[in-house]
């Protein structure tokens, strides 16, 4: 089989490692890719955006894909499945109607409202004048958010009333995201802990997959602004096997349901970014990534996993590009241990940085403690200029460990 894979970052990075264990592969070409995909057998890269529709068809006509592997949103959201589909090629990815689900908040709101699933109050703004008296209204803390694709930037939680005016003026009057915060979703703002439910979905069936568990700001101890994810873990406590069951019959059925109603299929991964407060899951926002046909049964490792990434100094504000990255060589990856680019580029035979995330240092263990170990262990030996990375992935779990000692 021929796989086409779009998108150059460390999710890309680690589906490719995982499509290429497959004794069926033939072939994968990763648009734009990177170098970690490059050196892996049976796989090469070729330069291009992921969002130019007309490059993705065209390299998946001459490379004779069976099948295209979506990663990011911005060409689901785009309409890439219906262009490859068009074209004769599966694609692993929903079409634009049903990734509206990521790409429009007010959308995943709407249909969340409809079919009654638990969400943060909210409402909805064209116009920065009722935006400001809403927030009056509602007082703080409150979350402001775009309504379309915002490369992570888009939804600022408030803790102040001027804060919250701020964000609104940013986003609707001096239009600092351009078209995605054109509208504005204003909620409330849910306290407890975040963990992340995804769930393969087709008409008839919804299986869950391992849950996990993200960390978002950029420092020790959740300080610091948001980032695209510092590093993550599974599996969850708090997400235990009675609210997975709880999610899939309150959450993830009834949205697959409500969009089959509006006409809509959806088939592929729901991602729901759940806030868990006192034992009660509400939905923060939906991600819809891959989509495919047959599922065949999963399964799952029994040990813990854990990721850290190496980010570059000064992300997520500005950061150098280009500082070389040293060490990878005497990194023990196997099964049980892989160091996953992210943000990385060849130059002059050197393995540089060319981004904010660069390296996902990913590792299993027999408990979480040991899979962070071992994480940890690897990231000792890579180094590059100004490289920061979180000490405290995990950190929730462990202290939960800890308690039931
Ligand atoms: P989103 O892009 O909607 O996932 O939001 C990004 C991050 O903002 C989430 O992972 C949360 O940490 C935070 N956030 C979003 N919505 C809320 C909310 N209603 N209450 C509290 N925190 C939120």
């Amino acid at each position: 089989m021929k796989v086409l894979l779009i998108g150059g970052g460390g999710r890309e990075h680690a589906l490719a490692w995982k499509i290429a264990q497959s004794p069926e592969l033939g072939e994968l070409v990763a648009l734009p890719g990177n170098p970690g995909i490059a050196a892996m057998p049976r796989c090469r890269c070729v330069a291009g955006a992921a969002e130019d529709a007309k490059l993705v068809v065209e390299l998946a006509r001459t490379m004779g894909a069976d099948l295209a592997v979506v990663g990011p949103e911005a060409p689901l959201v785009a309409g890439i499945a219906e262009k490859l589909a068009g074209a004769g090629v599966a694609c692993f990815g929903p079409g634009a109607a049903a990734a509206r689900l990521e790409g429009s908040k007010s959308f995943a709101k709407e249909i969340m409202a409809s079919c009654g699933v638990p969400t943060a109050a909210f409402a909805v703004f064209d116009e920065a004048v009722r935006a400001h008296a809403y927030v009056e209204q509602r007082g703080a803390p409150i979350v402001v958010k775009a309504d379309g694709l915002a490369a992570g930037k888009g939804a600022m939680v408030c803790g102040s009333v001027p804060e919250a005016h701020d964000a609104v003026q940013r986003m609707l009057e001096k239009r600092e995201l351009g078209a995605a915060g054109r509208r504005i979703v204003i909620e409330e703002c849910l306290a407890g802990e975040e963990a992340s439910f995804l769930a393969i979905v087709d008409e008839e069936q919804v299986i869950p997959l391992a849950s996990s568990q993200d960390h978002k700001r950029v420092g020790d101890g959740d300080t610091g602004p948001n980032t695209g994810g510092m590093g993550a873990y599974s599996a969850v406590p708090v997400l235990g096997r009675e609210l997975e069951t709880w999610a899939i019959s309150h959450i993830v059925t009834p949205v697959v349901r409500e969009l089959a109603r509006r006409g809509l299929c959806y088939r592929g991964v729901v991602y729901a970014g759940l806030m868990i407060g006192a034992g009660m899951p509400r939905v923060l926002e939906f991600n819809v990534r891959f989509g495919l046909g047959s599922v065949a049964p999963l399964t799952w490792r029994e040990e813990a996993a854990a990721c850290v990434v190496a980010a570059a100094a000064g992300y997520p504000g500005a950061y150098a590009k280009g500082t070389p990255i040293c060490g990878l060589e005497h990194v023990p990856a196997g099964e049980l241990l892989q160091v996953f680019q992210a943000g990385t580029a060849q130059r002059e035979g050197r393995l540089v940085t060319a981004g904010g995330r660069v390296l996902g240092v990913t590792a299993l263990g027999g408990s979480l403690r040991g899979a962070l170990d071992r994480a940890y262990g690897a990231l000792r030996l890579v180094r590059f200029a100004g490289m920061q990375y979180r000490r405290d992935i995990g950190h929730r779990a462990l202290a939960r460990e800890e308690e039931c000692r």
